[in-house]
């Protein structure tokens, strides 16, 4: 997953702000017990994440795809008033994991987890999405992404993560294993998609955001 020379790496997360000391804990405790602690977010797409959390302010935010609770937690940094991040997962393991940080963050209040699978839970939420972060299977992508699009208001924001895969999403077709496929078909529709306008930003392992037009 890393693009980036090893230096020029410590040099840019040195002149991003640091993680709070609840991410900093959150990281450290997942990368110490958890499976596959790759996934989380980390610093500099935290920051990121809360840059843009920052500069929409949603009110509502949808996440898919919690793992540890670390993006959840960088969104809920920028929220409007009253503004609410609903973030799900399937895996019932991390639960416990999960709600012990958000309750020790300031976000408690703000944030609102739902364990289950995603395309179940997705169609039982009856809110008007700002932001929605898809980040769980790389399979089911462009089935969130179709689920949801139609019910988006003009300047809201669809970010996907892992959109380069490592940059296995150059491969030739023949050799793309089923989640890469997946990836280019979804990177693919975004950008033929005239409802929206987007942008593949190189960050980490790729975000992809898209603005409802
Ligand atoms: N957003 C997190 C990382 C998410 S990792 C961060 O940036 O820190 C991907 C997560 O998606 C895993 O925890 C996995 O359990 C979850 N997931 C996979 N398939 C899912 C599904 N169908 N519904 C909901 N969550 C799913
Ligand atoms: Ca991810």
């Amino acid at each position: 997953m890393e693009f980036l020379d090893e230096k020029l790496e410590a040099y840019i997360e040195k002149n991003t702000s640091p993680e709070s000391k609840i991410l900093q804990e959150l990281n450290r405790e997942t990368w110490a017990k958890v499976l596959i602690p790759r996934m989380l977010s980390g610093h500099l797409q935290g920051r990121v994440l809360s840059m843009l959390s920052h500069m929409i302010r949603p009110k509502r935010v949808l996440e898919i795809g919690t793992y540890t609770g670390y993006s959840a937690l960088c969104f809920a940094e920028g929220l409007a008033e009253g503004g609410m991040v609903h973030t799900i997962d399937i895996n019932e393991e991390l639960e416990p994991m999960i709600r012990k940080f958000i309750d020790d963050s300031p976000y408690a209040s703000n944030i609102q987890l739902h364990i289950g699978n995603a395309l179940d839970i997705i169609p039982s939420l009856n809110e008007k999405w700002d932001l929605i972060f898809i980040d769980a299977d790389k399979e089911n992508y462009s089935n969130y992404y179709r689920l949801l699009i139609e019910t988006l208001k003009p300047n809201s924001y669809v970010i996907a993560d892992n959109v380069l895969w490592s940059g296995k999403v150059i491969d030739p077709f023949e050799k793309q294993d089923e989640e890469t496929a997946a990836l280019v078909a979804y990177s693919k529709m975004v950008s033929d998609d005239e409802r929206v306008e987007n942008v593949l930003f190189p960050i980490r392992d790729g975000l992809q955001i898209a603005r409802v037009l």
